[in-house]
């Protein structure tokens, strides 16, 4: 709560209580907030930054590289890393499978690269509990009438998916307490600015 007043000139920055010292950054958030607009503008101006690139069981949407976006994988693949332990953490979530790679994100952060997971709330649990030292942003809409609008404004899924991912979402709003900071989705670049801050601050 110390830090309220200086995060008032922010984009809506609210600090938790403890910040930790890292270079493990992870990006949460419900569906629709933006959070891959957020990742797409942080790729372009801040290359300094490594993404981890998920795997997941979802089919590509228009536009999605293999390799960029997400490693798209078949179900067996997917048994197979969890089997085998390749993945840092993985959920299921809206009817398809989605996890981290490993090795990479260890890779990157023994060399000090400043590295961002973005993934879902159950996701960001299993990191607070296998590397405690992680930095949980929860990237939080306007509201949640903004949230609604843009979830069924991007016009990509059918409409049982988009009543998954609302409720979802329900559920992801709540979890905010559970995060280090807060930053609210006003404009992208505004989150993007406070994003490095705190992954420039967790490298230091
Ligand atoms: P989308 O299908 O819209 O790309 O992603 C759906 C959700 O899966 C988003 O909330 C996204 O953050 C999450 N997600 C993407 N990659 C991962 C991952 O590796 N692990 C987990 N737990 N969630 C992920």
């Amino acid at each position: 709560q110390a830090h309220k007043a200086a995060a008032s000139s922010g984009p809506g920055t609210r600090y938790g209580d403890s910040m930790p010292q890292t270079r493990l950054t992870v990006l949460s958030g419900p569906s629709g907030v933006g959070k891959s607009t957020v990742v797409a503008e942080l790729r372009r101006a801040h290359p300094q930054v490594w993404l981890s690139v998920s795997v997941t069981t979802r089919k590509p949407r228009p536009g999605e590289t293999h390799g960029v976006e997400y490693f798209f994988a078949g179900d067996a693949e997917f048994d197979r890393m969890i089997a085998s332990g390749e993945l840092l953490e993985w959920a299921e979530f809206a009817g398809n499978r989605y996890g981290t790679p490993r090795d990479a994100v260890m890779a990157r952060i023994a060399t000090g690269t400043p590295t961002l997971l973005e993934i879902d709330l159950q996701g960001a649990r299993q990191v607070r509990a296998s590397m405690p030292e992680a930095l949980l942003v929860f990237l939080a809409p306007p509201s949640w009438e903004e949230l609604e609008r843009r979830l069924r404004g991007r016009g990509t899924e059918p409409a049982d998916v988009i009543a998954c991912r609302l409720e979802a979402g329900l559920v992801e709003l709540a979890a905010e307490k559970e995060f280090d900071v807060t930053l609210v989705n006003t404009s992208v670049q505004d989150v993007c600015e406070a994003l490095i801050a705190l992954l420039v601050e967790a490298d230091n």
